[in-house]
């Protein structure tokens, strides 16, 4: 029993190690997207296809409602982690609470 435990927080320990720093999250849906212009006669009208992008911009929601911001496509590789960073950090918190559960389970049964 005490080696299960031993075990659990080295796995603890593990997936902590491994989470991404907090100061490199963005809490947002990153999307790669294609846009008409106003030009009236422009091909992008006729066929998606023609469309011009990509661009690259995050959606998020902020006191119900959904919002959005153009990402500079220079900022784009390091937003594009920030949001799957927010994602990662998320899912180490889950498996770190799903492990201290079995953690009390275990230290439970005498
Ligand atoms: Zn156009």
């Amino acid at each position: 029993m005490k080696v299960e435990i031993t075990n659990l927080t080295k796995e603890k320990r593990r997936t902590a190690g491994k989470m991404p720093a907090l100061t490199e999250i963005l809490r947002g849906t990153f999307i790669k997207c294609y846009l008409e212009c106003i030009r009236p006669n422009c091909r992008c009208h006729k066929n998606k296809k023609y469309r011009h992008g990509p661009y690259y911009r995050v959606s998020y929601g902020k006191k119900n409602r959904m919002h959005h911001i153009y990402v500079p496509i220079h900022l784009k590789e390091m937003v594009q982690k920030w949001t799957e960073n927010y994602e990662k950090i998320w899912q180490a918190i889950e498996t770190i609470s799903a492990l201290n559960i079995k953690i009390i389970r275990k230290s439970s049964r005498k």
